[in-house]
Order: C-alpha cells, then structure tokens, then sequence
C-alpha cells in the first residue's frame, strides 16, 4: 500500500488544493484503488483523470449501482451433478469520488438494508474497503430537497473525505475518518478549516416528521390523484438512490438478482396468484409510505435523501413532495 502522507502531515485533516493537484492525486491512487467518478449519467471507472468533471450536475443512475448493481449473478449450478457455487463478486478497494451528499447518504441507507438484520455477502464485499469522497454542492440541483429530508448541500454524513470548491483555482479537502485519511495525499497543503456559504434551498418544507401525519392517511383520496396520472413505469425506483428492491430469476445454469419495481403490478405476486396489491393506487401509496413512514418506524430515518430523481425522472411529473404534503391535515 502506496503512503501518500508526509509524516508530518498525519495529525492534519483540512487541507487546500487545486485542480491539478487532486488530478495529481488521482493518478497515484489508481495503483491502489479502483475509482468511481461522475461520466455522463453515470458513475464509470475513470480512466483518464485529466478528464474529471468536479462540478457536475448530479448523475441520472445514483452510484448505487456499484455496491448494488441492476445484475448481478448469484451463483452457478450444474443439475447433473448436483454442484453449485456461489459467485462472490471480487473484492476490490473502491473510491467512489464525487458522489454527492445525498447520495453518499443513501449508501449509508443501503447499509442500514443489507448489513443489518441479515448480512448480504454480495453487497457487503462490494461495499467493504470502499472510501467515499463526497463533493460539496455548490447550488441546490434542479427540483433537489435534501434539506427537506435531514441533509444539506454541505452534508457530511458517511464521507470518508469532504471536498468543498471554494473558489475556481481551489478545494477544500477533509479527511473524516481512518479509511479517508489512508488516502491523504503530500501535495495537498495543510489549511485552517473554511466554513462555506451554502446555497438557499427553493423548497422549504421540512418533510423530517411526515411520518407523524402520514400515519394517519392510509385511506385518503388524495392516494387515487397522483396514481391517475402514474403510468407505471418504475422509472422513480430504478433511479432511487434507496430504492434496494430485487427479484431472484434461475437459469439453467445460473442464479442471477435484478432490480425490482415496487411500482410493478407483478411485484407481489404471490405464488397462488393473490396479489395484495393489485391497484395502482396500492402501489402509489406503497411507495410513498415505506419512505416517509415505514423505514422510519422500524429505522428511526426517512429512506428519503432528497435527491430529486424521482421528481426530475418521472415522465408524468410525479412530485413525490407534493404527495407527501397533501397528506397534512
Ligand atoms: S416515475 Fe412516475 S409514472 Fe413512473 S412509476 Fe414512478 S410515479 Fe409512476
Ligand atoms: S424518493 Fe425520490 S427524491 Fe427521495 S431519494 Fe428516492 S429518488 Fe431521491
């Protein structure tokens, strides 16, 4: 393992660099780790640091998708000799760089799923020795409501390492936690610690306590408004930086998992063919509930970031606050 601290510099966590001391910083870490950054509409390995985007708008695809990915094989078996293995995936160390605050938060989430009650082998190996280094939002991203939900553009809930643009020839890098100090890097100078201006949010609503009102309104007619318009299309789940549902599909030879849509009328389809939700409407309030109300009962959290997806993303102009607000008496 490379050491990219001065000795000197080991009690230090805030440091000051510029665009081409962290490209700097990129290149060394490659021989380490593999790194995840922003490309397009997604997270991609980078290949090329000179290319790294530090102020882009936040990716289509949440980076869930390299700890929970949409397929993933689960194990192989062979029937004529009764042989099957199960096929971890390899375990490499990770940095996913640049992820945003709310959807490093939602990896957090992500945990809270697979690593509690019941360990899942195939997200825990991804996940472990993976170092997130969150990138400060400078402006609140279109239809974007983290503050609604428990966070901020600044947030710094499960960064290993915080960057911050300070201004356009400077960053401010905080190393938070062990794993992200692992990665400190000489060329960085040490710096007093600079509290940034936050952007003002447009939406001003706090959604922290609408389990208390949403608890009381598994029967309303708002519920039949919004499914009306809502086609179906699972659009605000898949691109969920949360959502975490799967279906288990067997080949011939082959055990694979795939990303699943509450919003589906198959979802839950029970094996006698009852299916407890068979409306859309059921399936609209499902939603909106395990989010606001029954992750929190059993998690004392909303499985909420605030990211915006899902209101950017839905093709019907679905706005999951307006639903959650029309709920209040
Ligand atoms: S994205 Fe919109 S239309 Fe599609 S399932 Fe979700 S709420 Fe319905
Ligand atoms: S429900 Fe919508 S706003 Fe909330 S985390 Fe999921 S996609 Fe983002």
């Amino acid at each position: 393992m490379t050491s990219y601290f001065r000795g000197d510099n080991l009690a230090e966590n805030v440091f000051r660099a510029n665009r081409d001391s962290i490209i700097k910083w990129l290149k060394n870490l490659t021989e380490d780790y593999e790194i995840w950054a922003p490309a397009r509409e997604r997270f991609e390995i980078l290949e090329e640091p000179e290319k790294i985007s530090l102020e882009y708008e936040n990716t289509i695809i949440p980076p869930k998708e390299i700890v929970f990915p949409q397929t993933e094989k689960l194990m192989e078996f062979n029937i004529s000799n009764n042989e099957v293995r199960a096929t971890l995936p390899e375990s490499r160390k990770k940095v996913i760089f640049g992820i945003r605050p709310c959807d490093a938060r939602a990896i957090r989430i992500l945990d809270i799923v697979f690593r509690g009650d019941y360990e899942d082998p195939y997200y825990t190996t991804r996940k472990n020795g993976t170092v997130l280094v969150v990138l400060t939002c400078n402006e609140y991203c279109e239809e974007g409501f983290c503050n609604a939900t428990g966070g901020s553009p600044g947030d710094s809930d499960s960064a290993d390492i915080l960057m911050t643009k300070l201004d356009d020839e400077s960053f401010q890098i905080e190393f938070l936690t062990e794993k992200g100090r692992e990665l400190g890097f000489d060329d960085f100078e040490a710096a007093e610690k600079v509290e940034p201006e936050l952007p003002e949010p447009e939406y001003t609503k706090n959604l922290e306590n609408a389990d208390g009102w949403l608890s009381y309104k598994f029967v309303s007619p708002e519920w039949d408004k919004f499914a009306r318009k809502c086609i179906s299309c699972g659009i605000c789940t898949f691109l969920c930086p949360t959502c975490h549902c799967f279906d288990i599909t067997d080949t011939k030879n082959r055990r694979i998992r795939t990303w699943d849509s509450c919003q589906f009328s198959e979802y839950t389809v029970h094996t006698s063919s009852h299916n407890p939700r068979p409306e859309k409407v059921h399936r609209v309030r499902n939603r909106v509930l395990h989010k606001f109300l029954y992750f929190k009962e059993r998690n004392n959290e909303l499985m909420c970031v605030g990211c915006g997806r899902c209101v950017r993303l839905c093709p019907e102009g679905i706005d999951i606050r307006e639903i959650v607000e029309s709920m209040e008496d």
